[in-house]
């Protein structure tokens, strides 16, 4: 069997919810959209089904994954509904749904749901993406009232820059929310992680951490006593000695300066590890670090094995894990942890704790 795989630690996720959920105060929604940022929705809600406040997810579909998985604790849909179909199966199933356009107040309007339904009434602060200007905030609540549809009403916005400690950006979204809902009554859900860890002004009723609870800080360079829940690994297949100046790999990036001792490890960019990384990117042999060398090719890749003569056929590689962050590796391929977990596929996932 392929030695691929993607060691995911539930006792991990567990500490870290509590970790957010501490620093946050009040409750929080685990957010599993993404197949819980790869790291498989149905049994990261099933570990956290007893300790979490509830989930987030994108859209329906994510959700009806996760009550067909058992799980009965409340549900938020971040995206809201994009049909009024959809709002026959969100009563159907007790899921809370996000109001952020227009739209969404016209299919509430329109319909005529079973039961009442719980509302996440979302502003644009300052980011631009989604939600209701502050002028439109409170027409867009009244309306919502008046329908006689709605149960409850959360006022909830999102930050553009809260993993920057230093920008006033977030500053500013915070006055705006907090001067657009000064009269409106009713729990507030603003920080996702990076507010979590780093404005505690932004700390209201619901924390909404995503990528703390996989153990991936948004601010790598603070210590902050997160555990990474996944470990990928593969192992060394082959073996192969090349001199000095010889080439490796699609296009001959990398030529041997000395002697070299190439380990094959079975995994590629198939597999999610990025293809973009350079030479000299880190992974850990057993437990010590040594570099990858050449090209990330679509099943396999190559490391440099000259300086750990113990290490061999068999040898376990990790690319990311507790030795080696993944944070380390968004950075070496210039993109973002979230993007890098989130495309892990292919090799096998194993769950432990
Ligand atoms: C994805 C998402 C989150 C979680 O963000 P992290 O940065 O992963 O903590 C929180 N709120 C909303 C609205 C989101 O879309």
């Amino acid at each position: 069997m392929r030695p691929a795989r993607a060691l995911i630690d539930l006792d991990a996720l567990r500490h870290n919810y509590h970790l957010a959920r501490s620093r946050h105060g009040g409750r929080a929604l685990a957010v599993v959209k993404a197949n819980a940022y790869g790291h498989g929705a149905a049994q990261c809600a099933r570990a956290l089904a007893a300790d979490a406040d509830g989930f987030a997810v994108a859209f329906l579909e994510e959700a009806l994954e996760l009550r067909a998985a058992g799980i009965d604790q409340p549900i938020l849909l971040l995206e809201g509904v994009f049909a009024p179909a959809e709002l026959d199966e969100v009563v159907r199933h007790d899921l809370w749904i996000v109001v952020h356009h227009a739209e969404q107040l016209r299919i509430i309007d329109h319909a005529r749901p079973a039961l009442p339904l719980e509302v996440w009434l979302k502003m644009n602060s300052g980011m631009n993406r989604a939600g209701f200007l502050s002028h439109e905030l409170r027409p867009a609540w009244q309306r919502l009232k008046d329908s006689g549809k709605v149960a409850g009403i959360t006022l909830m916005t999102h930050f553009a820059r809260a993993d920057e400690p230093q920008v006033i950006a977030t500053t500013e979204q915070l006055t705006a929310f907090d001067t657009a809902t000064r009269e409106l009554p009713g729990p507030r859900s603003l920080a996702n992680s990076g507010a979590i860890l780093g404005w505690p002004a932004a700390h209201r009723d619901w924390g909404r951490p995503g990528i703390l609870l996989y153990g991936a800080d948004p601010m790598p360079d603070e210590p902050n006593g997160l555990h990474p829940v996944m470990t990928l690994e593969s192992a060394v297949v082959a073996l192969r000695e090349i001199p000095a100046g010889a080439p490796l790999g699609y296009g001959g990036r990398f030529h041997a300066e000395r002697a070299t001792r190439v380990g094959l490890v079975a995994l590629g960019y198939a597999d999610g590890y990025p293809r973009s990384v350079p030479n000299g990117t880190p992974v850990a042999v057993d437990g010590v670090r040594t570099r990858l060398i050449g090209r990330v090719s679509m099943d396999l890749l190559t490391i440099d094995l000259t300086d750990l003569p113990d290490a061999g056929l068999g040898s376990r590689v990790e690319l990311w894990g507790a030795n080696i962050p993944v944070n380390r590796i968004a950075q070496a391929a210039k993109t973002i942890s979230y993007e890098l977990l989130c495309n892990v596929k292919r090799v096998r996932f194993e769950y432990s704790g």
